[in-house]
């Protein structure tokens, strides 16, 4: 039987070792760590994941700001809002919430969050950083799958990771940190030829792929570990809906360890947005005092 990773409990944890940093940064600033929220028009599923982030801010002693504008803002006008968030001295992390409407250039926008504040570690600062192994403010999806996998693996040096999904958010970052730990990391997608044949050679799997029951119980070697970051919501026979991940989880019972969907990835992934607010806002405390 596989060992079923309990994110929910590992995110608990984190959360609150974040609350007790918290608690310490206060002590010696007087200033809370604080996160800026952007949330561009009103997609239904980033107003649900804003809700979260907030709440769980609230719940570490992390201050937010939330800055809601309508689909119709211009560019220029997020541009103008990022700058002053760069320049706030109470704002640690900014998180502009994706995706944004038709007509902005996300690449732009995330490009102009300072580095230093980057707490979802998407600009290309930081990338450079996370490819080159020098530090920098780490995805948080990707942080979170690290931590599910350093709770059951001790030693990644030569096992056979294999990567379903090259996204800049989940697939290619992973891939880099897996690769930092000396795993071999093969990295797939939609084009890959024979991904069966490719999954049941790895020791390490982390399917990010967004395809729904994807990895079947024979792609799976006996005593693989797979992390399960998929999310997507099915709507049944009876007509309601379930969230769903990208691994058949009932066939994997030959597994060593799997995650749950939900309950695996998704909790961690906010927990480590949380920790990256403080990393953030201990990098601000540390140059201010030099
Ligand atoms: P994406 O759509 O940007 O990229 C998907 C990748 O998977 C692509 O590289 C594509 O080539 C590959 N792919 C798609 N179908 C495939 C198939 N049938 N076989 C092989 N490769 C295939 O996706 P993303 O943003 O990285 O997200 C992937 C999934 O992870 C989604 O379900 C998303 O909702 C979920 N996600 C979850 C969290 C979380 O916190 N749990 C965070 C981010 C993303």
């Amino acid at each position: 039987m596989a060992q079923i990773i309990d994110g929910k409990a590992m995110a608990r944890a984190l959360t609150e070792r974040t609350a007790d940093e918290v608690r310490q940064i206060v002590a010696e600033t007087g200033t809370p760590p604080g996160l800026a929220v952007v949330l561009v028009g009103n997609d239904p599923a980033s107003e649900v994941y804003v809700g979260r982030k907030i709440a769980q801010c609230r719940k570490a002693g992390i201050v937010s700001f939330e800055h809601r504008m309508p689909a119709t803002t211009a560019e220029g006008e997020l541009h103008a809002l990022i700058d002053q968030l760069n320049a706030d001295p109470a704002v640690h992390g900014i998180l502009v919430q994706l995706p944004l409407p038709a007509g902005i250039d996300a690449a732009r926008v995330l490009d102009r969050i300072s580095p230093l504040k980057d707490v979802d570690g998407f600009h290309p600062v930081n990338v450079g950083r996370l490819s080159t192994g020098t530090g920098g403010l780490v995805p948080c999806t990707p942080l979170g799958i690290m931590m599910l996998l350093d709770s059951v693996i001790d030693d990644y040096r030569g096992l056979n990771a294999v990567v379903i999904g090259k996204s800049n958010i989940v697939g290619k970052p992973v891939s880099m940190l897996l690769l930092e730990r000396e795993a071999t990391v093969t990295v797939t997608h939609i084009e890959t030829r024979d991904l069966p044949d490719v999954a049941r050679k790895a020791d390490i799997i982390v399917a990010a792929a967004g395809a729904p029951q994807l990895v079947r119980g024979y792609w799976v070697k006996p005593g693989a570990v797979v992390i399960d970051v998929g999310i997507t919501r099915v709507t049944d026979h009876d007509g309601s809906s379930k969230i769903v991940g990208d691994c058949a989880t009932h066939e994997l019972e030959h597994a060593r360890a799997v995650t749950p969907v939900p309950g695996g990835v998704g909790p961690m992934t906010i927990a480590c947005l949380l920790a990256n607010t403080v990393r953030a806002a201990r990098i601000a405390s540390a140059s201010s005092n030099a």
